[in-house]
């Protein structure tokens, strides 16, 4: 008959063994590594109002029942466990990232998608850790781990681990790192002693990021409205971008970095390049808009494989990569634009092309909507059409956009944001003291 292994854990030193397993975690590229009490999450209640407002927009995951009671104690996520090691590894800082200057119509992808997706990067690193763990305590142990995948509230468990606080941009904001991280947690049947949590909230009076956000994203209590976030509009929203925001999504084709980007922690601290994992492949950061129409699901496929970008799928891509092109308003595009306005298959696509086409206002954008319009079979596509050409009709081409300033209407984004900062605070001086 089996019997159940029993495992004497008497003799092992649990805070060497902290200590150890935080230098290992910073071996495999770990920023920063701490231990959460697995403990039921203070700030539950904060989420729980956010997604009775419906803040959450589509993402209906976050709503489940079941889900929700996870989040509230990661003891329903794991039972058997007893810590919680919750890690950072650090991306690209936008903010020290320019486009290229050769006045090609570009778009924007935030900085945590310009490499290699961190869903395939980072579990490898979490399994060599359990690994790890395993090969000390002599024996194996229950545990689960996430990054960004799972019920969890990871920012409340990092900043418990003491990794950070959670800044008024809702994002985790590490001393000496800033915010471009991804964070990782393993949940661990194994009792590895907690550290304290982080103690203070340095973003004190600031709220540059508030003033920044295009659309008035940032609720008052460090969480967003998911439905306004350029991030949800751009990746997770799957229909038509309300018209009301199009201009405001200016030309980001996948998220937003604004509200990081405009931040003292990361402008003074935030290293350039972060983990050469995430390192940036070439033409990703600022894609050139023109040439993104003429991806087809194979090229599409191609280009994002193992990026985190083909999360948007092809149809959201170019959904986005059209709103751009009409908030660049260069008629430069106006032969892709009137070419996928006639052969795009996806009429989400077609419809926000026609859009596109309705902001450059040119003769030209307007002879390819009534060109398009004659054959258009789709009601929604053609009353976008219709829209685009009452639009355009008597209407002046939009002046030329301010010397140096070319076709990106970030620059513009960016001067109001550094137009607001007189009032803003000084930025940081020096690092806060690590916990
Ligand atoms: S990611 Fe962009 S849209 Fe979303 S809250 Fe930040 S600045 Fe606003
Ligand atoms: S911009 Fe200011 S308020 Fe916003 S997260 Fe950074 S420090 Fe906090």
């Amino acid at each position: 008959m089996m019997r159940p292994q029993v495992h004497d854990d008497a003799a092992i030193d649990w805070h060497a063994l902290a200590r150890e397993v935080k230098a290992y975690a910073r071996e495999l590229g770990f920023v920063r590594a701490g231990i959460a009490s697995p403990e039921p999450i203070e700030s539950y209640a904060i989420y729980a109002r956010w997604v009775q407002a419906g803040y959450h927009g589509e993402m209906h995951y976050l709503a489940r029942p079941d889900a929700m009671a996870k989040r509230a104690d990661p003891r329903r996520v794991l039972p058997e466990v007893q810590s919680i090691l919750v890690l950072a590894a650090p991306y690209p800082a936008a903010d020290k990232h320019a486009a290229p200057t050769d006045d090609e119509p570009r778009g924007r992808v935030a900085s945590y998608a310009w490499g290699d997706d961190y869903h395939h990067v980072l579990p490898k690193r979490m399994r060599a850790i359990v690994r790890f763990l395993e090969a000390r305590v002599g024996h194996p142990f229950p545990y689960r781990y996430y990054t960004d995948t799972g019920p969890v509230l990871e920012r409340a468990l990092a900043q418990r681990a003491g990794l950070g606080w959670i800044g008024k941009n809702s994002c985790l904001i590490v001393p000496r790192y800033g915010s471009y991280v991804f964070l990782a947690e393993i949940f661990l049947g194994l009792p590895l002693p907690a550290d304290p949590p982080f103690p203070t909230d340095l973003c004190a009076h600031c709220d540059r990021c508030v003033r920044a956000c295009p659309t008035q994203a940032i609720l008052p209590n460090r969480t967003l409205d998911a439905r306004r976030c350029l991030s949800y509009l751009t990746i997770e929203h799957r229909a038509a971008i309300p018209e009301a925001l199009r201009e405001a999504v200016g030309t980001w084709v996948f998220g937003c970095d604004i509200c990081q980007m405009v931040c003292p922690w990361n402008r003074r601290f935030a290293p350039a390049q972060g983990d050469p994992a995430f390192a940036p492949r070439p033409e990703l950061p600022f894609p050139r808009l023109r040439f993104e129409l003429n991806l087809d699901e194979a090229a599409f496929r191609a280009k994002f494989r193992r990026n985190p970008v083909k999360r948007a799928k092809r149809r959201g891509y170019l959904r986005n990569v059209a709103v751009a092109l009409g908030n660049a308003r260069d008629p430069r595009a106006v032969p892709e634009l009137a070419h996928a306005l006639r052969h795009e298959p996806e009429p989400l696509v077609r419809e926000h092309v026609a859009w596109a086409l309705g902001q450059i206002r040119s003769p030209e954008a307007q002879a390819a909507l009534r060109a398009a319009l004659a054959t258009e079979p789709d009601p929604r596509v053609r009353a976008a059409i219709q829209a685009a050409l009452r639009a355009g009709e008597g209407a002046e081409p939009p002046s030329s956009p301010p010397p140096g300033e070319g076709s990106d209407p970030l620059r513009k984004q960016d001067r109001a944001a550094s137009g607001n900062a007189a009032s803003a605070p000084a930025e940081p001086e020096a690092p806060p003291k690590d916990p």
